[in-house]
């Protein structure tokens, strides 16, 4: 079976997404409107500013039809795209769709831009890997719940997280030659 995956095309770093998902095998789709998620396997909201791409989540009529997909079938956030998986993050703009029981601190490692790890311990397959990794003014998870497993984290923080069949990530996997991220997202699309 070939997956066909929605990246969600509101704003933001949506095209290298697409080209990680189409390196593996996949069918992609940018999603814009409601009728896009039509068809479609899984669903990546990608990385941007998360206060725009949530009031374009209601301005575009995409809010309650996102939340009833995901009902359903996988979403993969990454960055933004993780803010906008939680509730709601502390004194921001940002409504999310609540996906992803977590609180969050958007821009929580203060005025640092970029930064860049080689060595990020992840638990993928049982077992412990080293992928890089990519933070780009990346939120901070400031508690997670019970339903939350932690794939990831730096200095005792949560940097990827898995609940249920939904994935969530603080960095950017798209950035990087490395797919692992999307492989193990494709793995709850095939389940
Ligand atoms: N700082 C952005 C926000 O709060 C997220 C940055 C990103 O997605 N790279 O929405």
């Amino acid at each position: 079976m070939v997956a066909t995956i929605g990246v969600l095309a509101l704003q933001g770093a949506f095209t290298r997404h697409q080209a990680t998902l189409e390196r593996l095998g996949c069918q992609t789709v940018a999603v814009r409107y409601p009728r896009d998620l039509e068809r479609l396997d899984g669903l990546v909201i990608p990385g941007g500013e998360s206060g725009t791409i949530s009031r374009q989540l209601d301005s575009s009529g995409l809010r309650q039809p996102i939340i009833t997909f995901a009902g359903e079938k996988p979403v993969l956030g990454t960055c933004a795209g993780l803010i906008i998986m939680s509730r709601e993050s502390a004194g921001s703009q940002v409504q999310g769709l609540d996906l992803l029981d977590l609180d969050v601190v958007r821009n929580g490692w203060g005025r640092q831009a970029h930064s860049f790890t080689s060595s990020l311990p992840v638990t993928l397959n049982g077992h412990s890997e080293e992928l890089p990794a990519i933070f780009i003014r990346a939120p901070r998870i400031t508690r997670v719940g019970q339903g939350v497993e932690v794939l990831a984290a730096i200095d005792g923080e949560p940097v990827l997280v898995r609940q249920g069949r939904h994935l969530g990530a603080t960095f950017h996997p798209e950035l990087t030659a490395d797919t692992r991220i999307h492989q193990l997202f494709l793995r709850a699309v095939e389940e």
